[in-house]
């Protein structure tokens, strides 16, 4: 489903002298990992170690993997510009070879014009495509810019929604190609607007409402137990990409002001056990904005996101519910 070309990361490798690489790649191509290891072995005569550990983003390089190769390729995400690593990462797009445009005539229907198109990052390279063929059928189109967390125009992270509330006042709708509902949901929650997704795992476009109900549903189930809980573990991600001391620490004060007893955690993989043996009532993430999200199911201790922590303590409303992001001045 996904064509990935190696030619330019391969030129890279060679440039840099690089004898050992790392290779990272998202979980949905992960049986691919080997053919693409054994093609940037024979093309740039590199040793490749295919990290198996889970690769949800371009910030989640396990910092291990500093100290033992020279360089580390991802495939499948886009960089984040206001990251900077010790060792060269080099970026693999994977493009989506479905094609979109039945889904895209169907989705014209459900939106309202002006629309901001938006897309994954594995999708980023059907942008054009889907801007063309809407502005076809004579639908307005804009484009958003994110903040330095975000590479390229249109592009939303499950962290970062800034290319779709930066022309929140100019659209009346979105569009989002990307699979699952999560990056849709951050953006309906972050601007209050309708978001119809294009998925090119399905056959027709989707709105949120359903995936909406479940999730906030389980949100406020999570917030109300945490309201009983007495002791707060914050947890700060050990990944650089996610690592978020400041907003950590400010959280920490909040608790203490409101009379809780909070210590700060650090965490490079989350895991339900380490959570347990820690033995506090409840939790915060600091790091990855999904993982409290996503995982709910795997948590018998609420696992709060910070803005939920908020609503826990009383000084947000549910009313004001959003997901968390990462913007440039937190990290
Ligand atoms: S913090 Fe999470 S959502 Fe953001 S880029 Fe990293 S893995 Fe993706």
């Amino acid at each position: 489903m996904y064509d990935v070309d190696l030619t330019s990361a391969i030129s890279e490798i060679k440039r840099l002298k690089a004898r050992i690489i790392a290779l990272q790649v998202p979980e949905g191509m992960k049986k691919r990992a080997y053919q693409i290891a054994e093609d940037i072995e024979s093309k740039a005569g590199v040793e490749v170690l295919v990290v198996a550990e889970p690769c949800f983003g371009a910030c989640d390089v396990p910092s291990s993997l500093f100290d033992i190769v020279d360089a580390i390729v991802n495939v499948g995400h886009s960089p984040i510009p206001s990251l900077r690593f010790s060792k060269p990462l080099i970026f693999v797009p994977a493009r989506s070879n479905v094609p979109l445009g039945d889904q895209l005539k169907k989705s014209v229907g459900l939106i309202q014009e002006p629309v901001g198109v938006l897309a994954t990052s594995q999708h980023l390279m059907d942008l054009d495509d889907v801007i063309e063929g809407l502005e076809n059928m004579g639908i307005k189109t804009r484009i958003g810019e994110g903040d330095s967390r975000i590479s390229h125009a249109g592009e939303v992270l499950g962290c970062n929604f800034t290319s779709a509330t930066s022309i929140a006042k100019e659209v009346n709708s979105y569009l989002l190609i990307g699979s699952g509902t999560f990056h849709a949901l951050g953006v309906h929650l972050a601007t209050g607007k309708k978001v119809v997704i294009l998925d090119p795992n399905l056959e027709e476009p989707r709105e949120i409402d359903q995936a909406k109900d479940k999730i906030l549903r389980q949100r406020h189930a999570v917030i109300e137990k945490a309201e009983r809980a007495r002791t707060f573990g914050i947890i700060v991600g050990e990944k650089l990409g996610q690592r978020r001391m400041r907003r950590a620490k400010e959280l920490r004060k909040l608790l203490r002001w409101k009379k809780k007893d909070a210590a700060l955690i650090l965490m490079d993989k989350f895991d339900p056990e380490k959570l347990r043996s820690l033995g506090f009532d409840a939790y915060v993430s600091t790091a990855c904005p999904r993982i409290a999200i996503d995982d709910v199911a795997v948590y018998d201790k609420p696992l709060l996101t910070p803005q939920e922590l908020e609503i826990v303590l009383g000084v947000r409303k549910w009313e004001n519910y959003s997901f968390d992001q990462m913007t440039e001045d937190e990290l």
